[in-house]
């Protein structure tokens, strides 16, 4: 897939420069007028090139802009020059502003520093006054080509990476055994709730549930039980749950869910339905074995005063749930 190419400076830069991508390329090409309609538009979708007209010195931040945001950085950036040089000695005043301009260019973070045809150079100029703009024109598309071929590749790259990225960050939030949230990934949504729950002055509740006794399934039946019992609890959780209400593994047979806009009375409803699905029907493993077990739970509501991150939230629900064990488990504990 071609990624597109943005334009950055004076209309007129621009629709120069467009005309000749267009000869040379069929991708879509973009155009800002300056810098903060630059950035819109690198936030919308990346290119795969960025253009910039050299000429105008206040757009060359843009480069180094780019290589300061990490989801940029990759970005390929070219400097444009369409500036207009003397016809006296032309090419050496070319040469030794070429070479200082690139050093200048490199140094704000740019990729290269092109020259545009014909936009700076007049045609008159060359050696004893013989045209080059043909010369310069062939040399000019080998080089824009040569450079737009690089961006695309880094561009396929970074695609490639994000990818990744995407999945193992999806991986890294998801218990393996039973394919529900880990406790990083309630860590990482519990302050976004908490945040979502306050602005829309909502109440947010929260219930720490565990198996009593696992260890005696386990040390029973074995292991392998072990693991499938867990499996099939998870299921059977996600089974009984609003599709508001997001379940983690929170650690071994230990799990969270969190229940927003429900205050403390609904979730006291909803936590004792849950201890009524688990006991009441036993978990038929693979491996021929039926399963019977109880959970205990510790339920709890923010409070104004709780912090952002949810530590007093997740902390008053475990001492419930510790209750719970103390008193007997296969409870309930709201208070
Ligand atoms: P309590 O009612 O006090 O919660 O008793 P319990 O036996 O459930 O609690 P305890 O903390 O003593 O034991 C938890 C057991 O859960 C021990 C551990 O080996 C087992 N366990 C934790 N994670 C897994 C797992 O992924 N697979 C299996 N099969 N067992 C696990
Ligand atoms: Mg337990
Ligand atoms: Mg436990």
């Amino acid at each position: 897939m071609n990624a597109s190419v943005l334009m950055v400076g004076a209309p007129a830069f621009c629709d120069r420069l467009i005309q000749r991508i267009r000869a040379l390329s069929d991708r879509v090409v973009l155009q800002a007028s300056n810098f903060e309609a630059a950035l819109a538009a690198l936030a919308e979708q990346p290119p795969a090139l960025v253009v910039i007209q050299a000429s105008n010195v206040a757009l060359w931040r843009l480069c180094t802009h780019i290589r300061q945001q990490r989801h940029l950085r990759w970005l390929y950036c070219l400097l444009f020059d369409d500036q207009t040089l003397p016809p006296s000695d032309a090419d050496q005043t070319w040469l030794l502003h070429h070479t200082q301009r690139t050093i200048q260019a490199l140094d704000q973070g740019a990729d290269a520093y092109l020259w545009l045809p014909d936009g700076g150079i007049p045609p008159a100029v060359g050696h004893q006054g013989k045209p080059l703009a043909k010369d310069r024109r062939v040399g000019w598309n080998r080089a824009f080509n040569a450079h737009l071929k690089k961006a695309q590749e880094r561009w396929q790259t970074y695609q490639e990476l994000s990818k990744t990225n995407d999945l193992l960050s999806a991986i890294a939030l998801v218990d393996s055994l039973t394919e529900i949230g880990n406790r990083r990934a309630l860590d990482w949504e519990l302050p976004r709730q908490i945040e979502a729950v306050r602005q829309q002055t909502q109440p947010l509740s929260l219930i720490i549930l565990d198996i009593d006794y696992f260890k005696v399934i386990n040390d029973t039946h074995g292991h392998l039980v072990g693991d499938e019992v867990l499996k099939m609890f998870a299921e059977r959780l996600c089974h009984h749950l609003r599709c508001h209400e997001t379940p983690f593994r929170y650690g071994g047979e230990e799990f969270v869910v969190l229940l927003p806009a429900t205050d403390l009375a609904q979730s006291n409803q909803v936590a004792e339905r849950l201890r009524h699905v688990m006991a009441r029907d036993p978990f038929a493993t693979n491996r021929g074995v039926e399963v019977s077990l109880t959970i205990s739970l510790g339920v709890a509501t923010l409070r104004d005063g709780d912090d952002e991150k949810g530590q007093k939230l997740l902390n008053r629900a475990d001492q419930r749930l510790l209750r719970a064990k103390r008193n007997g488990r296969d409870q309930v504990v709201i208070h």
